[in-house]
């Protein structure tokens, strides 16, 4: 796809500014209305989902260029899509996430890169993680853990860890046990080891298409060469990744399921083959992130036209309209609810209006001030929910909240990850 391609949403955006806010029937707190980190941060039209939509607009009909004021905005957007999720409660011609992100695609190709970002595809594309550390690392998490080596033998579940859990000692634990629950439960279990990259998402998201067609081509043929027919992960990221960036840059896992270990986690519980054994007894609240909530909906290819029909433009063929709502909620919420003594409470942003940690598209790399400035947004909200822990399932949504907290004077309530919880419990 092409900036070219969303021109006749683009022309038909009415700037109606919804896209500035969650819908007005899921508003319960006139403090959380807000859905859009980039306009409410820096309170100009044109850091909003219609705002990048007139930018394209501009640039699509040759009345501007990217200028450096131009580049600054486009890179300040973390591409969370909840602009798109409330536009498309009024209409689907419009696309403002993937205009946000068509831009981003343009500045790279234009050569106007953000250089904090190219640094990061620099280490990424030679290193092939996103730290810049040795490959011969990637799987020291895994140590002293029974998993089978699915680049040597056949698996029928295949656990892939991403750079965060690989790299970050800090979320060793959360991809160990991930792993062990697994395991202990009977399943065949494998991973790739240190054939393993990094998805690529982060890049894709950073603007860089051809690096992550590249990079995810290759992953993908290991993935499949692995003879896995699901693929698990506890990274929210490399989950949407799988399940959108892929079918987008048309590349094939070739029917391996991609699943979330909360999903896991939810039909082991079932069948029980995991046991919750302690109680918990903490009242928590639960943040979707953006890549296994709204954005983890999986990808629908469209190649039709839309034709106007008693005043009306209609698709044809019929269109899927993407709403997020084909995302992960419920699994994470019935695994949190299952354990003993656990109070959970929801806030106000929630599900597919979910307010976004900060940390997506390339902002925590590129602009660290304004992923915190998001993450202590988001934190208000539990503070103001009377919790004493918020609980993730992305390790990028955790290091985000945990820097913002840390760079705030630490205190109030803690951040964990939803496997963290589960160990506690087992
Ligand atoms: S992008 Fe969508 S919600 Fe935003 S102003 Fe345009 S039509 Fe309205
Ligand atoms: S993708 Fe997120 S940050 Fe970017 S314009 Fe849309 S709502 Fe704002």
């Amino acid at each position: 796809m092409a900036l070219e391609d969303y021109e006749f949403g683009a022309r038909r955006c009415s700037r109606d500014s919804i896209c500035k806010f969650i819908p007005q029937y899921a508003i319960k707190d006139a403090r959380f209305a807000d859905c859009c980190p980039a306009i409410s941060r820096y309170n100009l039209h044109a850091y909003s989902g219609g705002g990048r939509v007139i930018m394209a607009n501009s640039l699509l009909q040759g009345r501007g260029e990217i200028s450096e004021e131009v580049r600054e905005i486009v890179f300040r957007c973390q591409l969370c899509g909840a602009c798109q999720t409330s536009c498309h409660i009024v209409t689907e011609l419009v696309e403002p996430l993937e205009i946000a992100r068509e831009l981003k695609f343009r500045c790279v190709e234009e050569g106007k890169e953000n250089q904090a970002l190219s640094s990061v595809r620099a280490r990424l594309v030679k290193t092939n993680n996103i730290f810049g550390k040795k490959q011969s690392d990637r799987a020291r998490w895994a140590e002293g853990l029974q998993a089978k080596d699915a680049g040597a033998e056949a698996v029928e579940t295949l656990f892939f860890a991403g750079c965060r859990l690989s790299y970050d000692e800090s979320f060793h634990p959360v991809a160990r046990k991930s792993l062990q629950l697994m395991l202990e439960a009977g399943m065949d279990v494998g991973i790739l080891g240190k054939a393993e990259t990094c998805c690529g998402g982060r890049l894709f998201d950073m603007g860089y298409r051809d690096d992550f067609h590249k990079l995810a081509g290759t992953l993908a043929k290991r993935i499949r060469s692995s003879g896995a027919y699901r693929l698990v992960t506890a990274c929210g990221c490399c989950y949407g990744t799988f399940r959108q960036f892929f079918p987008m840059a048309g590349i094939d896992l070739e029917g391996v399921e991609v699943l979330h270990v909360s999903e896991v986690l939810e039909e082991l519980l079932g069948e029980g083959k995991v046991e919750l054994k302690k109680a918990v007894p903490l009242r928590v609240a639960y943040h979707d992130p953006c890549h296994l909530g709204r954005l983890g909906e999986p990808y629908q290819r469209w190649e039709g036209q839309y034709v106007k029909q008693m005043g009306l433009w209609v698709a044809e063929p019929d269109r899927e309209v993407r709403r997020g709502l084909g995302g992960v909620f419920d699994p994470p919420r019935k695994v949190i609810s299952a354990i003993e003594g656990i109070r959970l409470v929801e806030m106000k942003r929630k599900r597919e209006h979910a307010w976004c940690c900060g940390a997506g598209g390339g902002v925590l790399e590129a602009y660290p001030a304004f992923a915190a400035w998001t993450a202590l947004e988001r934190m208000k909200e539990v503070v103001d929910e009377g919790c004493d822990a918020l609980v993730t399932a992305c390790p990028w949504c955790e290091t985000t909240f945990r820097m913002a907290i840390g760079e705030s004077g630490g205190g109030g309530p803690r951040v964990m990850d939803l496997v963290e919880l589960v160990a506690m419990a087992t």
